[in-house]
């Protein structure tokens, strides 16, 4: 039986029954099932693709997400977009008028509408029929067309297959099996061939035989690898334990998108996590990964970032593919699209993922020439080496957790969302997430804990903000009497990020005219109660808190002892989440009030 016999109905079932069954084994041994007694041509990749929809490569993107979908399905059926069916689509997250059990599963609501308009009984169409319906839906531009492929398959199917087709189309099926454990199923090699080739069919074609065994393949130039990633640990300490005895490199965690660069001559590709190749970053990027890659044959991983030309630094993460597109066609702009490689993976005629990371960054040194705002290396001290006084470090060696903790401070300052650790005599791992790279990330505590407190000085920013004030020095009020505005603030901790530029500038110029410079450190304003600590000492006052304005302050959700500032508590990676322009100064959080919360928070 081949996709030309087997109708859809027969892997809907199987869908249902895996859906159905409680333990992973039972779940595997449906599918395996499927494959031998049903399914049993080795022209596997035409089922495949339908269990693993979300990695197959072969027919594009449908340009479908449930928005637009819904509009398509609501075409496709040809009922008029105010109904009441039509509004359940649309807003399937509420499940429309009524809201449903539904809502919130566009599947569910979608099969919802459809079976009031569907016959309950089998579209017989084949697994061949409907991939070749596929094609045509992902072939299709406009959405007038892809609602007539849509109706197409509506009138040949049931409520059932349509809603296991919707699931095909947004890539997911929701079985509760792991994709690791239909590869399992399905070869012994599955997953490792996948893994080095991101090619689904080719997994299929090659691996039909399952007593066959295959040698394990490297990767190889213009094929995506999976790429490895990182484990999210909780603090310096526990990641240090976790990679103890391991010279350990730490790197800024860039916000970007993931990007591996395959270098084949003049032909570069750009594969994304999901293996797609955007080509659109070639226009600004192709002529630089050809001059000043010194190898023909070459693989990338790294991340693609924004560099604002005007200030000559990363810019805030924004849409790079737009970016990219604006260049391509010309746009005049102050932002360009610039690659961070992290790694290599391959170089010459061979792949390096088996030597060490040491090994690879003198492989980045070697093979890789920089240029400034368009590709840079990450290695211990790559960046740094242009970087111009008071620029961030991105990459650093970490000895101890003192190391750890002082750079994913720095990190957390300056904006940046993390760092990773890698162990730099690990090899690159396809597709691991095993805890050779860590990541380090600050635990925000949630919205309604936001700390409301008022601005009392300002410290100039270095790199990225030289020369304006880029931070602030925070105060909690000291209430007299319940009734009274506070007359004194008391110093509480530093912040400076959260906000974007934009944010920031316009908050700065508000506040200049109040700016006092601080000329006698020893000598606060009276009005703010300070320590004589340096580190505290901001570089300008504000004139007087009635001038000034209350930021809402979220924070890692554990405080610390305050040994700098005059309050007894301070925050860990204080982050600015709004500024408060609607809340007059004088609401500014007390410090009893906000003793009261640390207490509560610690369980006293
Ligand atoms: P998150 O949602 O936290 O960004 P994620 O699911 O995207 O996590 P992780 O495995 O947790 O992925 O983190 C690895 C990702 O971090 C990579 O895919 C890459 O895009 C990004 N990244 C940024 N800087 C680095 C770096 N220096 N080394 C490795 N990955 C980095």
């Amino acid at each position: 039986m081949s996709d030309e016999t087997v109708r859809f109905g027969v892997l809907c079932s199987m869908y249902q029954a895996i859906l159905r069954d409680r333990t992973s084994a039972k779940k595997r041994k449906r599918f395996r099932t499927f494959l031998d007694k049903v399914y049993t041509s080795r022209d596997y990749f035409s089922a495949v693709r339908l269990i693993l929809p979300s990695l197959d490569r072969e027919r594009g993107t449908y340009g479908l997400k449930e928005s637009t979908l819904a509009v398509c399905l609501v075409d496709a059926l040809g009922i008029a977009r105010d109904s009441e069916d039509a509004l359940r689509l649309v807003n399937w997250r509420k499940g429309g008028s009524r809201a449903g059990a539904n809502a919130g599963n566009f599947a569910l609501v979608a099969s919802e509408v459809l079976q009031r308009r569907q016959g309950l009984a089998s579209g017989e169409m084949t697994i061949k029929e409907l991939n070749d319906l596929l094609d045509q839906l992902a072939s299709k531009e406009s959405r007038a067309e892809k609602a007539s492929v849509l109706s197409e398959l509506i009138k040949r199917t049931n409520a059932l297959e349509m809603k296991w087709i919707i699931m095909i189309i947004l890539k997911d099926l929701k079985l509760g099996i792991s994709e690791r454990s239909i590869f399992h199923e399905f070869h012994p090699d599955a997953e490792d061939f996948f893994n080095v080739t991101c090619d689904l069919k080719l997994v299929c074609e090659k691996l039909n035989d399952r007593s066959q065994r295959h040698k394990r393949q490297d990767i190889t130039v213009g094929k995506p690898v999976r790429p490895q990633l990182a484990m999210r640990v909780s603090d310096a300490a526990t990641a240090l334990k976790k990679l103890h005895g391991k010279q350990v490199v730490i790197e800024c965690k860039f916000d970007g998108d993931r990007i591996q660069i395959h270098k084949n001559g003049k032909e570069i590709h750009y594969f994304s996590r999901n293996f797609l190749d955007h080509l659109e970053y070639g226009h600004a990027m192709s002529n630089i990964m050809v001059e000043n890659i010194f190898a023909d044959r070459c693989i990338l991983d790294g991340e693609m970032l924004v560099w604002d030309t005007s200030r000559n630094r990363f810019a805030e993460f924004g849409s790079n593919q737009e970016i990219a597109k604006a260049a391509k066609e010309g746009l005049e702009s102050d932002r360009q699209v610039v690659y961070v490689a992290f790694d290599i993976l391959y170089v010459g005629d061979s792949s390096v993922i088996h030597q060490s990371l040491t090994e690879r960054h003198e492989l980045l040194r070697k093979f890789v020439k920089p240029l400034k705002g368009r590709l840079e290396i990450l290695v211990p001290d790559g960046l740094n080496a242009q970087r111009s006084p008071g620029e961030p470090c991105w990459s650093t060696v970490a000895y101890n957790v003192e190391d750890v903790e002082k750079f994913f401070k720095e990190t957390i300052e300056n904006r940046d969302e993390g760092v990773v650790l890698k162990d730099l005599g690990s090899k690159w791992e396809p597709g691991d997430r095993s805890g050779k790279w860590l990541k380090l990330k600050p635990d925000y505590i949630h919205a309604e804990s936001d700390l409301d407190v008022l601005i009392i000085g300002g410290y100039f920013g270095s790199g990225r903000h030289g020369g304006e004030v880029a931070q602030f020095l925070m105060g909690l009020a000291e209430r007299s009497a319940p009734d009274m505005y506070p007359k004194r603030f008391i110093s509480f901790c530093r912040v400076g990020t959260g906000l974007s530029d934009d944010e920031l500038d316009a908050l700065v110029t508000k506040l200049k005219p109040f700016f006092r410079k601080n000329e006698h450190p020893k000598k606060a304003p009276c009005f703010y109660e300070v320590t004589n600590n340096s580190k505290e000492r901001p570089d300008v006052w504000i004139d007087s808190p009635d001038k000034s304005i209350i930021l809402s302050i979220t924070s890692d959700i554990r405080t610390i002892k305050s040994e700098v500032f005059a309050a007894p508590y301070s925050l860990r990676f204080p982050r600015i989440q709004r500024v408060r322009y609607d809340k007059p100064w004088h609401e500014c959080l007390d410090i009893q009030s906000f003793v009261d919360l640390v207490n509560s928070s610690n369980g006293n």
